[in-house]
């Protein structure tokens, strides 16, 4: 049995729900489909989603808004005529909407969860109800009758284990079952979703209760790229990479699937295929348990800017215990969470996001970190950009740092700091945030160009 996810863009027209059910009928082990919301239909267009939130805001301002909600169930209706669903249908759906603005508002932060919610719920009884207008057994399934609980904390939910063994009755359901993703319940049966574009981490959670042979997520690009599409142009398309190396590049700026949802998918050895809804037989990209080695150490190159590092350094701190933790214990008590430490003898860097940071805290942070360590030097350095490359293959190879430091070298960049992670899957470079580019475009050219992938 295989768990099927469809993104949001996957789902915003009629023409696309189409695509998506001739997918899921042309193989008979698509049986459980998640469905987003419906998302964008060109690039200047707004996401359900996100026309809810706003809808959420307003009504909670007591505005009483009527505009962005007649868009939001315009966009429902557009789609449900276009599939030619019946009139009670689309009654329904307005009925719905405004069932859900009913709520109780006493809790601001609760009524926006179910308000979010509600875009991937309404559209999986969409999804449902235009599988059985074409004659097929389709159940809408909704996540609280199937067991799904999560953590109380809004728009970060994370799934409760008992989830999985209630989760695996769903395999015995017949027909085809189309569950909304992005939300669970809590155990005092209130709606809580997921962080965003958390519809990946219900397909995986699914996957993961009922033991499919895969979880298949569905979106609008062809394969996980290599690099990041928008520095190099068509750059090479991944076609296996481990759980680990993508947990790596997602963490540092690659989209595709959600970080979090790799968790479930992996604890249960469930290999994960990327595909695109708009071109079904392209050969996607598997996340898989292990791999071949084939192609070089290299399997992808991330970057992402924001980021600072706070430099502090005092004469003979390596002999000093305790400084690490008072310093980490420092940032802890301005509520910073940081990224990175690389250290040398007498010193030390924190790389963080740098918007948890403002000029006042910034300063506050400095003095405190003088006063309280005796620190010779303390500097925030500000505008970098952290350029990662990934891939087991490093573990094996030789010289992979000197060919791309050398790379870089050669490009005319100057790096402000490596770091080669513990796990060896991946290395990492810190550049000023005007290099970005240049440094990517310079590993690619090291790691890709002439290499078959
Ligand atoms: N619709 C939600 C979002 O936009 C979840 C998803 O699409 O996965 O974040």
């Amino acid at each position: 049995m295989k768990v099927v996810k469809f993104g949001g863009s996957s789902l915003s027209t009629g023409e696309q729900v189409k695509k998506v059910v001739d997918i899921v009928l042309s193989d008979p082990e698509r049986k459980i489909v998640v469905v987003s919301a419906p998302g964008k239909r060109h690039p200047s267009d707004e996401k359900i989603t996100d026309l809810l939130i706003a809808c959420g805001k307003k009504i909670l301002e007591h505005d009483s808004e009527t505009e962005i909600l007649n868009e939001v169930i315009q966009r429902y209706i557009l789609i449900a005529n276009e599939l030619g669903l019946h009139e009670s249908f689309t009654a329904e759906i307005r009925n719905s909407f405004l069932q859900v603005l009913q709520k109780d508002k006493s809790d601001s932060v609760m009524f926006l969860e179910a308000l979010k919610a509600s875009g991937e719920d309404t559209n999986a009884k969409l999804i449902a109800n235009y599988f059985q207008l074409r004659g097929i057994e389709a159940h809408y399934i909704n996540p609280k009758d199937a067991g799904l609980l999560v953590s109380n904390e809004p728009g970060n939910a994370q799934v409760l284990p008992e989830s999985y063994h209630r989760l695996a009755d769903l395999s015995s359901h017949s027909g085809i079952l189309i569950f909304p993703g992005f939300f669970g319940y809590n155990e005092q049966g209130e709606i809580l979703t997921f962080s965003r574009s958390g519809s990946d981490i219900t397909g995986s959670i699914l996957a993961n209760g009922v033991g499919a042979s895969v979880y298949e997520n569905f979106t609008d690009v062809d394969a996980v790229y290599s690099v990041n599409p928008s520095i190099i142009n068509q750059p090479k398309e991944i076609r296996e990479v481990t759980y680990r190396e993508m947990r790596e590049l997602s963490y540092a700026g690659f989209s595709v699937f959600h970080e979090e949802a790799l968790i479930p998918a992996y604890r249960a050895g469930i290999p994960v295929h990327v595909k695109n809804t708009n071109n079904p037989f392209a050969p996607g990209t598997r996340i898989v348990n292990e791999r071949e080695q084939r192609n070089g150490p290299v399997v992808g190159i991330a970057s992402d800017t924001g980021f600072c590092s706070i430099y502090v350094s005092k004469y003979l701190m390596n002999r000093e215990v305790g400084f690490g933790r008072k310093l980490l214990q420092i940032l802890e008590s301005f509520g910073l969470s940081y990224e990175h430490s690389p250290s040398g003898i007498d010193d030390i860097s924190i790389i963080l996001r740098e918007n948890q940071l403002n000029s006042e805290i910034e300063k506050q942070i400095i003095n405190y970190i003088k006063e309280e360590l005796h620190a010779d030097e303390v500097k925030v350095e500000h505008g970098l950009a952290l350029i990662m490359i990934v891939g087991e293959g490093m573990r094996q190879n030789v010289g992979t740092t000197a060919r791309a430091s050398k790379a870089l070298a050669h490009a005319g960049i100057n790096i402000e700091m490596i770091n080669q992670g513990s796990s060896e899957v991946s290395m990492m470079f810190g550049v000023k945030e005007v290099n970005e580019r240049k440094a990517v475009e310079a590993l690619y050219q090291e790691f890709f160009v002439g290499v078959l992938v």
